[in-house]
């Protein structure tokens, strides 16, 4: 059972955010922004590649409704999902980081020079 999954079956603690049938909210052990949150679906997907579509547009709206209880949903905020060995992903279960509660930086993503490819 991967780390994601023992912490929606309680087998590791964490700090619970919002939770229903389908999807399991809860704060990142190490924040990156005042508020950060990992949205994750209970059925283990190992990444976005593999989450069916009607499953994602579920699981968009419990993310706009973790973002209201969250009170940032008028403030703004960033969704990010990394994915795979380039997207960083570091636990191989699907999950979105929902980062807010401050003005977010923006800046360049890649090693690589982006002009080199054009
Ligand atoms: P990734 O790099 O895969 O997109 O993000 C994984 C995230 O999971 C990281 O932001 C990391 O801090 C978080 N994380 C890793 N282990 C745990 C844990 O045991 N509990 C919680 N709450 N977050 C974790
Ligand atoms: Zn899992």
């Amino acid at each position: 059972m991967c780390l994601f999954c023992k912490i929606i079956h309680r087998e590791i603690p964490s700090n619970t955010v919002k939770e229903d049938e389908a999807f399991f909210a809860f704060h990142d052990i190490n924040p990156k922004a005042p508020v950060h949150v990992l949205v994750i679906p209970k059925t283990h997907y190992d990444s976005f590649n593999d989450i069916p579509a009607e499953l994602m547009g579920k699981m968009g709206i419990f993310m706009q409704d973790v973002a209201k209880d969250l009170g940032i949903d008028q403030s703004g905020y960033r969704i990010i999902s990394n994915i795979g060995e380039d997207g960083g992903q570091e636990v191989k279960h699907l999950h979105f980081h929902i980062v807010g509660g401050a003005k977010l930086h923006w800046g360049h993503f890649a090693d690589a020079d982006p002009k080199d490819f054009f």
